[in-house]
């Protein structure tokens, strides 16, 4: 992003600006790859840089969704870790991922304490660690060949600043939760999980059996519960396999979660499959249906993409899907304004049309003040 910032100021030729696709001025489509570089070499951001922008405009954004949950009222987001291990194996690769190729890495713990103490320390927030499965890098896990989690322990244990102080929120599978919840629970505020599903038939098909069934969920969340964790949620509804009667249990078993563990989650967030460029489900997608080569492009209509899926793949359609969800925003969003404070996401991808026009039409609006 800094380099297409560069190059759209003049200061950078286009050329040199990685992971970018246009059209050259004989119309050709350019595809510049993205190299992976290695996150210990990285600058971290300085946020102290852009303080008067976070009060204007994000801290607002915190408060409206989070600030009851949090000590610290303001949250920032820092690339501690990349990729998954379960990633690194195509055979293990969940079937919604498009991580291919990104895993998996970690900055250097003695280099990142003194970013996280400013973070913390001076500017007052909380720091999203933007990994994918960073609950999955301590060394109880992969025979012991990383020990990212228990550094950090370690460095944040040493620092007078962050010693005692619970700031970050990190994704993590539930087995990776149940191997580092302990271990990270004197710097790590909130787990953010994708538990997906809770039916093991349509787990085993997404996610290979990474994520098993609900006594396995219970677990984790009743040890999350202990240690005082805050609860980020999310799942699919819609998988391959589904019925409708798989829909109503899922309704069902998302309700009880939210009711049982009321008081540490922040947040729910259930959606329809969003079929994602680079993921196994677009990948399937492209390669046996007509259509989805047909669409394939610099901007695919996601609503249609998630639609085509849900009628291809399960007994019900996007409508059952979308009524399903709906059923559980109004029962989480209940339960939020009771007192817990528990917001409700509804979809990260596989939105409605008009909403994908307003997206265009004001990207496009952008571009042609450029
Ligand atoms: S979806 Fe998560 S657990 Fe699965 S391969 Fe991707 S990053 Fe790893």
């Amino acid at each position: 992003m800094m380099g297409l910032l560069y190059a759209l100021q003049g200061q950078l030729d286009l050329t040199r600006v990685p992971s970018l696709a246009y059209r050259d001025h004989a119309g050709q489509v350019v595809n510049q790859s993205a190299p992976s570089y290695p996150l210990d070499r990285r600058l971290l951001p300085d946020y102290r840089l852009i303080e008067d922008q976070l009060t204007t405009h994000y801290d607002k954004a915190f408060a409206v969704w989070y600030a009851q949950h949090y000590e610290l009222k303001r949250m920032v987001t820092m690339p501690l870790d990349g990729g998954c291990t379960w990633g690194s194996r195509a055979s293990r690769r969940c079937r919604h991922c498009s991580i291919q190729g990104l895993t998996p890495k970690t900055t250097d713990p003695h280099a990142v304490v003194p970013v996280l103490e400013t973070v913390v320390g001076r500017l007052g927030a909380n720091v999203y660690a933007a990994g994918d499965s960073t609950c999955g890098f301590s060394r109880a896990q992969w025979s012991g060949e990383i020990s990212y989690l228990d550094d950090l322990a370690e460095a944040c244990a040493a620092s007078p600043v962050l010693r005692g102080r619970r700031f970050m929120l990190a994704y993590g599978l539930v087995y990776e939760f149940l191997q580092s919840a302990e271990l990270c629970k004197d710097f790590i505020r909130t787990w953010n999980v994708g538990l997906e599903a809770f039916d093991p038939k349509l787990l085993r098909g997404d996610s290979k059996g990474i994520n098993k069934g609900p006594e396995r969920v219970t677990e984790a969340l009743d040890l999350a519960q202990r240690l005082d964790y805050r609860l980020y949620i999310s799942g699919i509804m819609g998988l391959p396999g589904t019925t409708l009667q798989t829909l109503r249990t899922e309704v069902d078993h998302w309700l009880a979660l939210a009711e049982t563990y009321r008081d540490c989650i922040t947040t729910v967030s259930v959606s329809s499959p969003g079929v994602i460029p680079g993921s196994r489900m677009y990948y399937d997608s492209y390669r046996t249906d007509p259509m989805v080569r047909a669409v394939h492009g610099e901007i695919i209509p996601a609503r249609r993409l998630t639609e085509r899926y849900v009628r291809r793949n399960t007994e019900v359609e996007l409508a059952d899907v979308e009524a399903a969800i709906a059923e559980v925003g109004r029962g989480v969003i209940t339960l939020g304004k009771q007192g817990s404070h528990m917001k409700f996401g509804g979809y990260m991808l596989g939105g409605k049309d008009h909403e994908e026009e307003r997206e265009r039409h004001l990207l496009g609006t952008i571009c042609a003040e450029l």
